[in-house]
């Protein structure tokens, strides 16, 4: 065999002979999977640039470079608010009974401590379904702070399940914009930070209007959400535009007229009390 034929030979050989021996290859675990992102900083803000656009043009999905919200040290307004005469009362510091986890639907992971309900191991959602509302609760983050950026203290109300008020520990802590405190989360940022310091209990009074769909699925009328943070408004009859999600714009699917009220559990044990909501008249239905 010509020299130029046995080095092929031999290297087909060992190649193969190797191969034989190596044990079957195993399938990468997905956290080795090769992202298909980059988080960058800017201002020591983390977010990102190769997300889509804003419907907007100006901002990327989670853009470090959109200006932060004035800081705006809140006032008093409605701590401890006792509820409406025809409000449900969906956590009065006893139990979470009207709450479910999300994921199973079984009983909720998250304990009652001390009159507060704190987050662990799983979304939890209501057992009941709401329309247009009004949506009052309290929230105290980790104390001591640790973490930074979406890390500290990251929690959320999500309304229908799908449309996230971003709860989040921004006292001191800086973050994409559109994932700031009382954000609708990756589309609206704030409209102030008004966060108190951690420890300290905040407060959330939410108006939200459903979106409405024709019956073919086509949007109608996004929904809309107004957001008090402290008293200090964060979102003023904000137009949502779909499901809130990371590095997404957000995208609608139809659904009916009612959904649960959800809160995340996203790796920090963030505390509620005093959770009420009363239904809301219609007063912009198409
Ligand atoms: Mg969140």
């Amino acid at each position: 065999m010509p020299y130029k034929k046995i080095l092929p030979t031999l290297l087909a050989t060992a190649l193969l002979t190797g191969c034989a021996q190596l044990p079957a290859p195993k399938p990468a675990p997905p956290q080795a999977k090769a992202a298909p992102f980059h988080e960058v900083t800017f201002n020591g803000v983390a977010g990102f640039k190769d997300t889509p656009m804003q419907p907007d043009g100006k901002w990327h999905v989670h853009d470090p470079e959109r200006p932060q919200p004035p800081v705006v040290t809140p006032g008093s307004f409605s701590e401890q608010a006792t509820p409406p005469s025809d409000a449900t009362v969906l956590f009065d510091g006893h139990d979470l009974s009207q709450w479910r986890d999300k994921r199973t639907g079984g009983p909720v992971a998250w304990k009652v401590v001390d009159g507060a309900a704190v987050s662990a191991r799983g979304d939890i959602q209501t057992t009941n379904q709401f329309g247009d509302l009004q949506l009052h609760l309290e929230f105290r983050e980790p104390t001591p702070a640790s973490g930074d950026g979406q890390g500290r203290g990251n929690s959320g109300v999500f309304l229908m399940g799908q449309y996230e008020i971003q709860v989040l520990d921004c006292y001191q802590n800086q973050t994409y914009a559109d994932g700031a405190t009382a954000g609708v989360y990756g589309q609206h940022p704030p409209l102030a930070n008004a966060c108190r310091p951690p420890g300290e209990w905040q407060t959330y009074d939410i108006i939200f209007n459903v979106p409405h769909f024709d019956a073919a699925g086509k949007l109608l009328t996004p929904g809309y959400v107004t957001v008090f943070h402290n008293g200090v408004v964060a979102q003023n009859h904000q137009a949502i535009r779909g499901a809130t999600n990371w590095r997404s714009p957000g995208k609608y699917t139809p659904h009916g007229p009612t959904g649960p009220i959800a809160l995340q559990y996203h790796n920090n044990a963030v505390a509620f009390r005093n959770i009420w909501v009363r239904p809301v008249p219609v007063v912009n239905d198409p």
